[in-house]
């Protein structure tokens, strides 16, 4: 038999809690089929049943659900932020890609700004040789 574990999403049918119906995760996966339906329980059937079962009483239940509630929340918003700063990443690697090509540019324009500067000086003086003598 499989451990119990959490779970965000509900994916096997029928994808909701099995003590209420209820569809907002985490759940926990029992890994059990009842009747062709996935049998999770949802954070409130949980709290329900430690009260029930006097695992834990009154305020000290809600204080640690809703702490439960805030980690799992956060470490959400965690994944969150690394999935932006792994895009964040890809796109400074192809905006210094882009730089070191539009730096290759201008080293080559600048080149040929050079070449065509030596040819017209040398032009000139020719010119300039041709007209004085
Ligand atoms: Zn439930």
């Amino acid at each position: 038999m499989s451990e119990f574990m959490l779970t965000d999403v509900a994916t096997a049918w029928p994808g909701t809690c099995a003590g209420c119906g209820g569809t907002k995760g985490p759940f926990l996966n029992t890994h059990r089929n009842l009747g062709g339906n996935h049998v999770y329980w949802c954070p409130n059937c949980s709290r329900k049943d430690a009260r029930a079962r006097g695992y834990l009483k009154g305020d000290r239940l809600d204080e640690l659900s809703n702490a439960a509630a805030a980690v799992h929340e956060r470490d959400v918003e965690i994944a969150s932020l690394r999935d932006q700063l792994t895009l964040a990443g890809a796109e400074a690697a192809e905006l210094k890609r882009q730089l070191r090509e539009r730096s290759d540019e201008i080293k080559d324009v600048k080149a040929h700004a050079a070449r065509l500067e030596t040819e017209i000086r040398r032009a000139a003086e020719n010119t300039l040789a041709a007209v004085t003598g």
